[in-house]
């Protein structure tokens, strides 16, 4: 496989082929994100993205059986191109049981759902999108590209095809300043769409990004892990579901996980327990992450 530029995949997708269908990102904009901040996003061609599927093949024999589609935003790829890119990977790897890639919600709405079915039905059945806050007010100032009410749209939309939908959280995005309308209206936004999943991952701030100069100008307080655990907390109590809430990132300070609500009770528990043990019991604080790659 060929790839162009550092490329990024969700936690879950480690043990998955990664295949590059696009260099880059076609929003580029949120204020704390600098992964493509260089970049000039394109789509490769469909006949490169052909021959790295034949290149694991050759490598993988029909192993595979999961595909993620990087770079960022493989959704705004024209249907046509990810129904041949998901057909050419079906045919390759008879057992594939899916194929993942990233959709923000400004995305994720320019396609009908018929246009999603089909998609669907090439393979491509589970999208990665990152929200990071269902807070209007942060929403906007992170330039995330959509309001509050057309994430909702935008996620029943691609859910209504039958595509499983896989949102991210971002812990502390919002800062110690705004943690509280962070849970309430993250807890909100996604009770509306009740995505598949919804994956916490705790932010550290990008050196070089909007987001990191306002921690350094002193307008973003980072949380720490006693702080982080109660915005947790709060989302927790307030989530309705049906949702499965993951923690698989290594920047989070508790993996609290379960099925929503049913888990309720069980993780809030946890998240009291570990409000219970001091803050040496936990990862490192944030700042001394900055500049790590997480
Ligand atoms: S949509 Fe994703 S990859 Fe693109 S700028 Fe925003 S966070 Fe970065």
């Amino acid at each position: 496989m060929r790839y162009e530029g550092v490329v990024y995949r969700p936690p879950s997708e480690a043990g998955s082929l990664i295949i590059q269908a696009t260099v880059g990102c076609p929003h580029n904009k949120c204020a704390f994100c600098a992964m493509y901040s260089d970049v000039k996003f394109r789509a490769r061609s469909t006949e490169e993205i052909i021959e790295d599927l034949d290149l694991a093949l050759e490598t993988y024999g029909n192993t595979v059986r999961t595909v993620f589609l990087a770079d960022g935003n493989c959704a705004a790829l024209p249907c046509a191109t990810l129904v041949q890119i998901g057909e050419a990977a079906s045919d390759r790897f008879p057992q594939l049981e899916r194929i993942t890639m990233y959709g923000s919600a400004k995305f994720l709405v320019k396609k009908s759902q018929d246009e999603w079915r089909k998609i669907a039905a090439a393979g491509i059945t589970r999208i990665h999108s990152g929200l990071e806050t269902g807070d209007p007010t942060t929403l906007e100032e992170i330039h995330k590209g959509v309001t509050p009410d057309e994430a909702v749209a935008s996620f029943r939309h691609v859910m209504g095809s039958g595509i499983e939908l896989s949102v991210y959280l971002m812990v502390g995005i919002a800062g110690i300043e705004r943690w509280r309308e962070h849970a309430i209206g993250s807890a909100e936004l996604l009770s509306l769409a009740s995505p598949d999943f919804i994956r916490l991952r705790t932010f550290v701030p990008m050196l070089g990004t909007a987001w990191c100069e306002r921690w350094t100008d002193g307008e973003l307080t980072l949380l720490s892990a006693h702080e982080a655990l109660r915005e947790t907390r709060l989302l927790v109590e307030r989530l309705e579901g049906p949702t499965m809430l993951l923690s698989d990132h290594i920047s989070n300070f508790l993996d609290v996980h379960g099925r929503l609500p049913e888990d309720r009770p069980t993780m809030l528990r946890q998240i009291d327990d570990a409000l219970e043990r001091p803050l040496s019991a936990f990862r490192p604080p944030t700042e001394t992450l900055i500049g790590a790659m997480l």
